[in-house]
């Protein structure tokens, strides 16, 4: 029979996360309707939400550094090699996927056809990058001059769009306004910028994990001397978790005041009406992905059920709907496809952060879809060739945004400027990108879980084979 009692036990935090999103929305909406709350009122709201994303944050470091560091050096360089390659094959097939997914919707759908765009202001700067400043600068990244300041980014020129959006969050002000409200310094910045996307919440992600990596191969082929910084990494790994855990019993409650806070802070809510069709062909891109595309690549090669897969990562899923980040939602992610996906951790360590970081199915979706809906707004007919561009740089674009709210918004003038089109008119679609930030980032989460599952059942062998001649072992105690 069916135990209900065993169920609701072993998922008492998922279920407490579901009815505290639905109590939010709630709580958001009568607050709405019955209360005037003033602009310090909204902020003491958010305040129990604003602590739980403080308290995920808090711990990416020492997860990406322990993860990363340990999870390659308990591989031979050879398998680590090899499995790296199997997950950047992953994330980049896939990724083409969601974009050509996005432009085949996009251009059926046409929701930017005929659309009246008068109500929208297109006032701002304009943004001049280009798809080589970006990849230069991803390597630029992937190498920071210096290791402590990867830990704690300050803002450069160069960084200075995708900083602001992350930490204050008035993208829309910068673009409409050139105002920069927090940073002073940067306040009379008129010239042309290039955005930068790996930084996340002031960590050079992208730098770390190169760092760690080269770290870990070394760490590995260290003999004895080594195990001592395996196991110190391993040990801190583990105390992460630990600390993981302790912050997902505080999840319910922040999650609670998350949604109820931006339920009750958002403005426009006749945008939506407006920007409907737009909206509808991202989320079907984004749900044809999740529950078709990514399953059937998923039982292809691993032959297990697909949507069970999806239940053992709801708790990742439901967190990063909430809180619009694959990098804060990283913590989760590990949980859950360690926990109760039983994935080999000598593959989640190494693969998930890697993907929360450059792999963005739903970000490069979305990314496509903008572009083309952008170009229908303004007539402008786009051939072939100019789609195939749309298509390589949403890929690029993807790889460029840090997992961090609003981000492909960001890079998404990369795919405007390539084919032409103004790239003042991410304005166009900031309004709503919060909503559609938080369906794509879920998206990206599920990426990485799958491209983590995938990747193991890929390298069973190797793995097999070094349980036997290694004495390392990191596998579930
Ligand atoms: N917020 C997304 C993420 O963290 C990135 C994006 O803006 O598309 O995955």
């Amino acid at each position: 029979g069916l135990d209900l009692r065993g169920l609701l036990k072993r998922n008492w935090l998922l279920i407490a996360t579901i009815v505290s999103v639905l109590l939010g929305i709630g709580l958001g909406v009568l607050v709405r309707e019955y209360a005037s709350l003033s602009q310090l009122d909204k902020q003491y709201f958010g305040f129990p939400g604003e602590m739980l994303m403080r308290m995920l944050k808090l711990v990416i470091l020492p997860l990406i550094v322990s993860s990363m560091i340990t999870g390659v050096a308990a591989l031979d360089s050879e398998v680590s090699g090899k499995i790296g390659l199997r997950a950047v094959v992953y994330y980049i097939s896939t990724t083409i996927i969601a974009v050509i997914l996005g432009i085949v919707l996009v251009i059926t759908i046409k929701p930017g056809v005929s659309q009246e765009t008068d109500h929208i202001d297109r006032t701002g700067i304009t943004p001049n990058v280009t798809t080589v400043d970006t990849l230069l600068d991803l390597v630029r990244n992937m190498f920071p001059e210096n290791l402590v300041q990867a830990c704690f980014q300050q803002p450069t020129e160069t960084l200075l769009i995708t900083y602001v959006s992350t930490y204050v969050s008035p993208l829309k002000q910068v673009i409409f306004d050139q105002k920069l409200p927090y940073f002073s310094p940067l306040q009379n910045i008129t010239k042309d910028y290039k955005i930068v996307g790996s930084y996340s919440d002031g960590i050079n992600v992208l730098g770390l994990i190169v760092f760690c990596v080269a770290f870990g191969l070394v760490i590995g082929k260290m003999g004895e001397r080594g195990r001592i910084l395996l196991e110190f990494f391993d040990a801190l790994n583990e105390a992460t978790m630990r600390l993981v855990q302790i912050i997902m019993c505080y999840m319910p409650v922040g999650i609670l005041f998350l949604i109820a806070a931006k339920i009750i802070e958002v403005d426009d809510w006749e945008i939506f009406r407006k920007m409907g069709m737009y909206m509808v062909t991202v989320m079907t891109g984004l749900a044809i992905h999740s529950t078709i595309c990514l399953p059937l690549i998923y039982f292809a090669i691993v032959r297990k059920n697909p949507y069970s897969f999806i239940l053992g990562m709801a708790q990742a899923l439901v967190t990063a709907l909430m809180i619009s980040s694959s990098s804060a939602t990283l913590p989760v992610t590990f949980r859950c496809a360690e926990e109760n996906l039983r994935i080999d951790k000598r593959i989640t360590r190494f693969v998930l952060p890697v993907g929360a970081t450059i792999n963005m199915d739903g970000t490069a979706l979305y990314e496509a879809v903008a572009a083309i809906f952008i170009a229908q707004l303004n007539n402008f007919d786009l051939d072939i060739g100019q789609i195939v561009t749309v298509s390589i740089t949403a890929t690029v674009a993807s790889i460029g945004a840090a997992g961090v709210p609003n981000a492909g918004l960001v890079t998404m003038v990369i795919v405007l400027t390539a084919v032409g089109l103004p790239a003042n008119d991410v304005t166009l679609i900031v309004a709503v990108d919060w909503l559609l930030d938080r369906f794509r980032t879920m998206i990206n989460v599920l990426g990485d879980a799958y491209g983590a599952g995938i990747v193991q059942k890929l390298s069973v062998r190797e793995l097999e084979r070094m349980d036997v001649t290694s004495d390392v072992d990191l596998t579930n105690p």
